[in-house]
């Protein structure tokens, strides 16, 4: 039995998101643009998408457009409103944000804007002091994820948009939600957020789809061209057996789940057998944890040691961030965080989903334990 908990990486695709993605390509493979009424049916089915994220977002209004995955949708989120608009101002960031967020903000230089990142505190969640003394009257964009997708670390979005609204109420402020959402609530609304960037593959959808929720406020303008779909934001064919993947995995997503008690019992299991065990970010059991993300660090077992022999049991983790897990770098966000070499060299990340069960937890813990006693009398000299 595989025990797949890398799910921050990527979800296996549920069988009612397959089934739907299968029909989409042998009976709804209609180009939404065409106007006979196969295409419309189509196209009814895409806005019925569009709803299902405004309603999980609980957003009244705002549009929603579909992108090739949550990377494309930050790229939208930064540059769209910006890049046409300069010179002048500041982009804000926090230091613990995706890549796609990073790069995008610092591709904004170049167009004659200031780009400059939010401190984090020692346990992933960011700097609320630092970004207050960051945030100058002329700053034009604030980037602020809803889970760090390494740590699990929820940012005080709330807060954020708080002093927005108090010394700089233009500003934009932009929430690349890939990790938080359907598993932590987001009222983009409410909280004052003017986009909202989301990708299917991490809710059991497929990959290669994702979708911009942005408000009312936000005048974007387009980063690909061509014959115009998406009201012209985004051109090109839309993926359509991705949008009804997309949509049926929104669907399909529990509104409860035992993630978080999941979680809790494998720290609690792997404390007991591995008392040197360190946590990388919130405290597990805090409102600042994400339900379905832990760190750990097993110093001083080297991260793809135990991955590897983890790997030899059919059980799969992750090491840092997913997205550039292959690349030998040391993670930028534990960086951030300050944790010390021995403890970023040996952190693996496990990240649950709905399916994981008690079963495979105890499993889960067992072999890592086991493993460990075996692994640590190999120490670094
Ligand atoms: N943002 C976060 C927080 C992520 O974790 C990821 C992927 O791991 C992305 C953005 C990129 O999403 P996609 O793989 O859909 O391009």
């Amino acid at each position: 039995m595989d025990i797949y908990l890398d799910n921050s990486a990527t979800t296996r695709p549920a069988d009612s998101v397959i089934k739907a993605m299968r029909s989409a390509m042998t009976d709804g493979y209609f180009n939404p643009s065409a106007l006979y009424a196969p295409a419309l049916a189509v196209e009814k089915h895409m806005n019925g998408c569009r709803d299902q994220i405004r309603q999980a977002l609980h957003a009244n209004g705002g549009q929603v457009i579909f992108t090739s995955g949550g990377t494309e949708a930050d790229n939208l989120a930064i540059l769209g409103p910006l890049k046409d608009r300069g010179p002048g101002g500041r982009v804000l960031y926090s230091a613990g944000e995706h890549p796609a967020v990073i790069e995008s903000c610092k591709a904004l230089s170049a167009y004659g804007y200031e780009v400059a990142e939010i401190a984090l505190q020692p346990d992933g969640v960011m700097d609320i002091d630092h970004f207050e003394a960051q945030l100058t009257g002329d700053t034009r964009l604030i980037c602020v994820m809803q889970a760090n997708n390494e740590t699990g670390a929820i940012q005080p979005l709330a807060q954020v948009s708080k002093l927005r609204d108090e010394k700089c109420p233009d500003a934009l402020l932009h929430v690349d939600g890939v990790q938080g959402f359907l598993r932590h609530d987001c009222p983009v609304q409410a909280w004052g957020i003017d986009s909202y960037a989301l990708s299917a593959h991490k809710i059991h959808g497929p990959k290669g789809i994702g979708a911009l929720w942005v408000g009312e406020r936000v005048r974007l303008s387009p980063i690909l061209y061509g014959g115009g779909q998406e009201k012209g934001l985004r051109s090109g064919t839309e993926n359509t057996p991705g949008i009804a993947g997309l949509s049926a995995a929104i669907a399909s997503y529990p509104k409860e789940h035992a993630m978080r008690t999941l979680k809790l019992r494998l720290l609690e299991r792997l404390v007991a057998g591995i008392p040197t065990l360190h946590v990388n970010g919130p405290v597990p059991d805090s409102a600042d944890a994400a339900d379905h993300i832990l760190n750990l660090s097993f110093a001083p077992v080297r991260a793809e040691t135990m991955l590897h022999a983890l790997e030899a049991e059919s059980m799969y983790a992750g090491n840092g961030s997913a997205c550039s897990s292959r690349k030998q770098r040391h993670s930028h966000v534990l960086t951030a965080m300050g944790v010390p070499r021995e403890r970023m060299e040996s952190a693996l990340r496990f990240s649950l989903s709905p399916d994981v069960d008690t079963a495979q937890i105890d499993a889960a813990a067992q072999a890592i334990i086991r493993n460990y006693d075996m692994l640590k009398i190999f120490k670094r000299r």
